[in-house]
């Protein structure tokens, strides 16, 4: 055995537990009975232990030191490339912060949660004071003397930094509020849905829809959860999905995004399975692919004139005059305060503001005290709209509170990327439509796998979007998209 031959040996094992660990969690959220709450946590903390453990085994060192990267085939360097970049971080954190912020952050969501019920900022802000230290703490470590921002991004979008983001945001940012102000003041009306639509169709075209953008049902399964999300990889990538009897798009749309998150974990060669290049390389490359299932393609003219017809079928008459009003209906845009309920319009500028301003929680240029004032006066700039109550603003989103500081901007780069890979599949195809209009995706949904999620960790995010594409990422593709679609349905 080489080094290269243990050190796999052993990486290979420590996937195959974190895969368990990821199942609990999956379990957690749709099967688990109440009662076994308590219990769960000691499994859990117990598991994560013996992942803590292995993650920082001290033969690491001794294996990535004597490997000959040089000698390895381009999957084995890229492979070693990640191992080793893992290893540095969680080696450069004392065990001391590492054990304190699991003991914090396994708290301090339930004290957000009930702070949210309560719509008082002031129950939570020790407990955010708290988890943001800490988080500080750990970014100096991971960072070496480097910007502690950039090495908290690092655990969600490797290679990304917060100079390149906010370039990146700050072109996005003006275009995005001139082109909500013109449909806010366009004559054009698109009308909501209206009407109560039955729990089991709902979820009978959820599957029909899942069915249509390539799950692989034969590796994996559809439950309901609390909130949509994707869990696992390779030969076993499973999806939730929720109903509400009065917006069916909700129950369709969520499972079209996780279907996205799925289809790239089930799209990676297999032959990459329980190996560091087995997963979605990033969180920004892997919302890229739950974006484009969701709007690019799933909010397109052509698809939504397909599901038009299936949810008449389905549902009967819908209110909608005829497929092209059910395509401004879908794609209706609306103010709110929401982020998970925000429109494509709107969603992005959710993001920009919450990365402006926990890059300055994370800098110290902002006190959590004066969190609330901030988040509020940036609200109102862009939204045009003044926030009513913290549990529809600075206390809507759970990710702060356990310590998920350079999470958000995931989101945009997401999008962003999403449409970087939207124009270049449209160059390749230029006949989509004519498939997407009979409910047919998989010329997309193919190239998408071809050229992208088939290849997992091989190539850093940035470079896995630009091999796909055959051009450098940027934000304009994604904006060119946006005003050509909106101001077509808007006429603005
Ligand atoms: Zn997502």
């Amino acid at each position: 055995m080489t080094a290269f031959d243990d050190l796999m040996a052993f990486q290979r094992e420590t996937e195959a537990l974190s895969a368990i660990a990821g199942r609990l969690g999956w379990d957690q959220e749709t099967m688990m009975p109440r009662g076994a709450a308590e219990q769960r946590g000691e499994e859990m903390a117990a598991i994560e232990g013996v992942l803590h453990a292995r993650r920082t085994d001290p033969r690491l060192a001794d294996w990535l030191g004597a490997v000959d990267e040089a000698a390895l085939p381009p999957e084995g360097q890229a492979a070693v490339g990640l191992i080793r970049r893992d290893h540095a971080r969680n080696t450069r954190v004392p065990a001391r912060l590492a054990a304190e912020l699991a003991r914090v952050t396994s708290v301090s969501q339930g004290i957000w949660a009930e702070a949210r019920r309560a719509d008082s900022f002031d129950d939570f802000a020790p407990t955010l004071d708290r988890v943001l230290a800490l988080k500080r703490e750990e970014a100096a470590a991971i960072a070496d003397g480097g910007d502690a921002y950039d090495a908290l991004l690092q655990d969600y979008e490797p290679g990304a930094t917060g100079a390149g983001l906010d370039a990146m945001f700050g072109a996005l940012r003006p275009r995005l509020v001139a082109l909500r102000e013109r449909i806010m003041g366009a004559e054009r009306k698109p009308r909501a849905l209206s009407g109560t639509f039955a729990e089991d169709a709902q979820l009978a075209l959820s599957r029909e829809m899942a069915e249509a953008f390539g799950y692989d049902f034969s590796r994996g399964r559809i439950d309901k959860a609390v909130h949509p999300f994707s869990s696992g990889s390779g030969a076993d990538v499973r999806i939730t999905t929720r109903t509400a009897p009065h917006d069916p798009f909700n129950c369709i749309y969520s499972t079209i995004h996780e279907v996205g998150h799925a289809a790239y974990e089930q799209g990676i060669d297999a032959a990459h399975a329980l190996t560091p290049l087995g997963r979605g390389v990033s969180m920004g490359v892997h919302e890229s692919q739950s974006r484009i299932y969701e709007n690019q393609l799933g909010r397109s003219r052509a698809f939504t004139g397909y599901l038009f017809g299936r949810m008449t079928a389905l549902f009967g008459d819908l209110g909608v005059a005829d497929a092209e009003a059910f395509f401004g209906t879908v794609n209706r845009v609306a103010p709110g305060y929401i982020r998970t309920e925000a429109d494509e319009v709107h969603y992005n500028l959710h993001i920009l503001m919450r990365f402006d301003l926990e890059r300055r929680l994370v800098a110290g240029t902002l006190a959590v005290a004066d969190l609330p004032d901030a988040w509020n006066a940036r609200f109102a700039a862009d939204f045009g709209v003044a926030v009513d109550r913290p549990s529809h603003g600075v206390l809507q989103d759970v990710h702060w509170s356990v310590g998920l500081f350079g999470y958000f901007p995931t989101y945009t780069l997401g999008n962003v990327y999403a449409g970087c890979l939207h124009q270049a599949l449209r160059r390749d195809i230029p006949d989509l439509d004519e498939k997407l209009v009979q409910g047919d995706t998989s010329p997309a949904t193919v190239w998408l796998r071809e050229r992208l999620q088939r290849f997992g960790g091989l190539r850093a995010p940035r470079d896995t979007i630009a091999h796909a594409c055959g051009f450098e990422p940027s934000e304009a593709p994604l904006l060119d998209y946006l005003d050509a679609k909106f101001g077509d349905l808007y006429g603005v």
